[in-house]
């Protein structure tokens, strides 16, 4: 996707350890007309998959959740990474590595969010290694939903996490595909 390869060589900055920041345009400070886009391109590649949900995490998936799921127009689900106190019935949930924040994160969904019949659609703002996408994957699982793909703003292909997905056949769309930052240089995937 042509407009978010251009803002993420505009104001993306690689940071040690295989991070990207795009705080000012993706995460903390939205360019809401791209994340707009984003959620349009999970449209149109998704939209024949009959998706009854759209599941994330918080907190920085939620834009991107809540733009797919306008677009295909169907409600927006985010698993939480703590239990939180006013949680007071059954709950799904996964344990799940931080890739920024080096923690293991339970994340949980209320069993009421997700049913059996639901067709769900993983949306994420990042792929990396790919435990956030494994950790809702199981939550799908949990709730005997179907999975129908994986929506991905940025995909770090250098990671692995994608192209595990796709040799597992799983239907994953990302906007953009990051083969190589490693010299601060960022090369997109053809
Ligand atoms: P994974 O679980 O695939 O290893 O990492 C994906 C998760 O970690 C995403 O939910 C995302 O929030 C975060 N993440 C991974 N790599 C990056 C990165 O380079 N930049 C930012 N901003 N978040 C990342």
């Amino acid at each position: 996707m042509e407009l978010l390869e251009r803002a993420i060589k505009e104001k993306g900055k690689v940071l040690p350890g295989d991070v990207l920041k795009v705080g000012s345009f993706l995460n903390q400070m939205m360019d809401v007309p791209l994340v707009v886009a984003v959620g349009k391109e999970f449209r149109a590649h998704f939209f024949d998959k009959k998706v009854t949900k759209v599941l994330t995490v918080e907190a920085s998936g939620i834009a991107f959740a809540l733009s797919a799921a306008e677009q295909i127009g169907c409600d927006m689900v985010f698993a939480k990474k703590s239990k939180s106190l006013n949680s007071d019935g059954a709950a799904y949930s996964a344990e799940c590595m931080s890739f920024t924040r080096s923690c293991v994160n339970v994340l949980t969904v209320p069993t009421e969010y997700i049913t059996k019949d639901d067709r769900v659609l993983i949306v994420d703002d990042f792929l990396a290694v790919g435990n956030a996408v494994a950790a809702l994957r199981e939550i799908v699982l949990q709730a005997g939903a179907t999975l129908v793909g994986v929506g991905i703003a940025v995909e770090k292909g250098f990671q692995g996490g994608g192209d595990k997905l796709r040799a597992e056949g799983v239907d994953l769309l990302s906007c953009a595909v990051i083969d190589d930052m490693s010299s601060g240089e960022i090369v997109f995937r053809k």
